[in-house]
């Protein structure tokens, strides 16, 4: 088996702020470690991911985000609650730890009998929620962070190489992640399958030898982006970000 914390160590070391249920101040510490023995995974990787949404409040700072991921703890149809999903991942690219990897989550239920899928799918895949409501924005960020979650899980051997990516609403009658999600849900698997063929989720171009010049140039954009009234004028500054981004370091 692999590492518990493998994937948010990859992701640690790729740059993508992580925070761990300690350190969002989880209230039920303990039961993620009893449910080890209670509710393992199969040994083997998992087959799919999926893709979810938690349908909460959008949180906008590290603080909110902290108490967003404490209240979605007590939702957890686990006895005690604990995170039904492994990973949340905000609009801000903010990545929050849920159920442990190993363990069996309480997310994926095939309600609609797809086949040829088993009924129990919790037992064959891990789940990601986008923390967040259905109008709020799924930002390239946190596509970028969600492909980067799930190619770590491939490149750390919790799921199997190339595993296919399926929303909650294809197993269940519910608009589970929201439209906004669907429409970024092939761009998400691409990436994702670009960064296992690459072989690492690191960076390009990593913050830190991008220099903080185009770091503070990006923020400023960013900024007018999102105080820009018109869409000729999003459209310019989206390009002007997408030209910074791809900026290689020396
Ligand atoms: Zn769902």
């Amino acid at each position: 088996m692999p590492q518990r914390n493998a994937v948010i160590d990859l992701l640690r070391k790729a740059g993508v702020e992580c925070y761990t249920r300690k350190e969002w101040g989880s209230k039920q510490l303990a039961a993620y470690i009893k449910r080890r023995s209670t509710h393992p995974m199969p040994p083997a990787p998992a087959k799919y991911h999926f893709l979810h949404i938690t349908v909460t409040n959008d949180t906008d700072t590290v603080l909110t985000g902290k108490a967003g991921a404490r209240q979605i703890e007590t939702f957890g149809l686990s006895s005690p609650p604990q995170v039904s999903y492994q990973d949340l991942v905000t609009n801000e690219g903010r990545y929050f730890q849920g159920q442990d990897y190993g363990n069996k989550g309480t997310h994926t239920v095939n309600d609609k009998r797809v086949p040829p899928f088993s009924r129990d799918l919790n037992q064959e895949g891990y789940a990601l929620a986008l923390m967040q409501n259905v109008n709020d924005a799924v930002t390239d960020k946190q596509v970028r962070v969600v492909a980067m979650v799930f190619a770590a899980r491939e490149l750390t051997g919790w799921v199997r190489k190339g595993a296919p990516v399926y929303p909650h609403r294809k197993f269940a009658w519910k608009g589970c992640p929201g439209d906004k999600a669907m429409a970024r849900l092939a761009e998400i698997e691409r990436l994702k399958n670009d960064f296992v063929k690459k072989g690492t989720i690191m960076p390009t171009q990593p913050t830190e030898t991008r220099g903080k010049a185009l770091d503070e140039a990006l923020k400023n954009l960013r900024l007018a982006k999102k105080n820009a009234k018109s869409a000729a004028r999003i459209a310019k500054i989206q390009r002007a970000i997408k030209a910074i981004l791809e900026i290689k370091p020396k």
